[in-house]
C-alpha cells in the first residue's frame, strides 16, 4: 500500500474508527471506575485518594473525552485525545499506588498490564499511535514501578515477565487488526474500482450496440431505440415525423471500380455530409449498406423537401469522382424518398419506411441524384 492509499484507508475508516474508540472509551472507564472497588479492598490507606483521583478528576476528564469524541472532529485527534487520558488514567493510578504503604500494592501493580491493553485498544487502529502510546505507557509505569511500596529489582523482573508478553499479544492483535481492515480495504477498493469498469464497458457495449461502427452513426437497433423514445418522452412529437431514405445511387459500380476501401470511405463522407446538413435534432442512422435513414420528430410536412434536398445537395457537393455511373453524372450521389405522418404506434414506422422507400425507388426511376416526397394519400411530389 502506498502512503497516499494508506491515508485513504485511514480516511475510509474513520467513521468505524470513531464508534469503536466511542465503545472503547465506556468500556475502559466502567472498568477504571470499578477499580476503585480493588483499591477500598487492597490500599485502604488511599481510599480517598483513588476517590478524588478516579470520580473527581477522571470521570469528568473522560465525559469531556466522550462528547469530545461524538463531535465533529478529525479521527486523528480523537484517538490522541483518548491516548492522553488514558495516560492520565494510568498516571493517577501509579499515583494512587504509589501514595500507598498497603502490602497489596506490588501484587496490585500487576493490573498495570490493563492499562497498556486499554490504550492499546483505544488507539486500536492505526498501528502507529497505538506502539506509541504503549511505549509511554510503558515508560510511566516502570518509571513508577521503584516508587512502589517494598519494590526490588526482582520483583521489577517479575513483573515484567508478566507485563512483556501482555505488550507483545496485544500490539501484535492490534497489528493484525490493522492488515486485516486494509486486506478488506484494499478488496473493497478493488470491486469498487471493477464495478465502474465494468458499468463503464456496459455502457461502451450499449452505446457500440446502438452504432454503426464504419460511419459512427445510428444503426437499425439505434433507430429503433430512438422511435422508442420518442413515443414514451415525447409523443406529441411522434405525432409529425418526416422520415427520409436515402441510397447512395451505383455505389456497386463504385465498390467494383474504385475497390471497397474506397468504398467504405465514401460511406464514410457521404455520412458526415448528411450528419451536418440536417438539424442536430434529427436523427441520422445507416439503415444498411449503402442506405441511410432520418428521422425529424414534430416536424411539418412542408419542411421534408427542403430536408431532401439539403441531403441530396450535400453530397453531391462533396464532389467525389465517379466515372462508371453509367450515366452523365460523373459523382457519387443520392437518391432521397421522403414520408411524414404519426409513429406513434407500433407498424406505424413500417408503413412509413414503405411510403418513403416507394418515394426513393420514384426518385431513382427518375435518373437518380433527386429526392421524391410521398406525402400519405396524395401525389408523390419530384424534384430532379
Ligand atoms: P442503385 O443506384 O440502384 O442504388 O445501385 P447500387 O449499385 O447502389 O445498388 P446495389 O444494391 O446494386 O448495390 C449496393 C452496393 O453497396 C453493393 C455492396 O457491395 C455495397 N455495399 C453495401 N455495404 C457496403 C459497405 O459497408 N462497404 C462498401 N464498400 N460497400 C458496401
Ligand atoms: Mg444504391
Ligand atoms: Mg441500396
Amino acid at each position: 500500500m502506498t502512503a497516499d492509499e494508506y491515508l485513504a484507508f485511514l480516511e475510509d475508516r474513520a467513521p468505524v474508527r470513531s464508534r469503536m474508540l466511542r465503545a472503547a472509551v465506556i468500556c475502559v472507564l466502567g472498568f477504571y471506575l470499578a477499580c476503585f472497588l480493588f483499591d477500598l479492598w487492597l490500599l485502604g490507606d488511599v481510599t480517598l485518594l483513588s476517590a478524588i483521583l478516579r470520580f473527581g478528576v477522571m470521570l469528568p476528564i473522560a465525559i469531556g473525552l466522550l462528547f469530545y469524541i461524538n463531535g465533529r472532529h478529525p479521527i486523528e485527534r480523537k484517538e490522541v485525545a483518548a491516548i492522553l487520558v488514558a495516560l492520565l488514567a494510568n498516571i493517577s493510578w501509579c499515583v494512587i499506588l504509589v501514595s500507598s504503604s498497603s502490602p497489596g500494592v506490588l501484587t496490585y501493580y500487576y493490573a498495570a498490564a490493563s492499562f497498556q491493553m486499554a490504550v492499546t485498544i483505544a488507539a486500536a487502529s492505526p498501528f502507529r499511535p497505538a506502539l506509541r502510546a504503549t511505549l509511554f505507557t510503558f515508560c510511566l509505569n516502570y518509571s513508577a514501578i521503584w516508587f512502589l511500596e517494598g519494590s526490588t529489582p526482582a520483583y521489577v523482573i517479575q513483573h515484567l515477565a508478566v507485563y512483556m508478553p501482555t505488550v507483545i499479544m496485544t500490539l501484535f492483535a492490534s497489528y493484525q487488526l490493522e492488515v486485516e481492515a486494509m486486506t478488506s480495504h484494499v478488496k473493497v477498493q478493488e470491486n469498487e474500482a471493477l464495478k465502474r469498469e465494468l458499468s463503464r464497458q456496459n455502457k461502451d457495449l450499449a452505446r457500440l450496440s446502438v452504432t454503426d461502427p464504419l460511419t459512427r452513426l445510428a444503426n437499425r437497433r439505434g433507430t429503433e431505440m430512438e422511435l422508442a423514445r420518442l413515443r414514451t418522452e415525447s409523443p406529441q412529437m411522434a405525432q409529425r415525423v418526416v422520415l427520409l431514405v436515402a441510397d447512395v445511387d451505383h455505389f456497386k459500380a463504385f465498390n467494383d471500380a474504385y475497390g471497397h476501401g474506397a468504398g467504405d470511405d465514401c460511406l464514410k463522407r457521404v455520412a458526415r455530409a448528411m450528419r451536418r446538413s440536417l438539424p442536430i435534432e434529427a436523427h441520422l442512422a445507416r439503415h444498411g449498406g449503402e442506405e441511410f435513414l432520418a428521422i425529424l420528430a414534430d416536424a411539418d410536412a412542408d419542411m421534408a423537401p427542403a430536408l431532401a434536398e439539403s441531403l441530396r445537395r450535400a453530397v453531391r457537393q462533396l464532389g467525389i469522382a465517379h466515372g462508371f455511373t453509367g450515366d452523365r453524372n460523373k459523382h457519387v450521389t443520392i437518391s432521397v424518398g421522403a414520408a411524414c405522418g404519426a409513429v406513434e404506434a407500433e407498424g406505424d414506422f413500417d408503413r412509413l419506411l414503405d411510403i418513403a422507400d416507394r418515394a426513393l425507388y420514384a426518385a431513382k426511376a427518375d435518373g437518380r441524384n433527386a429526392w421524391r416526397v410521398s406525402l400519405e394519400n396524395e401525389a408523390e411530389r419530384v424534384v430532379a
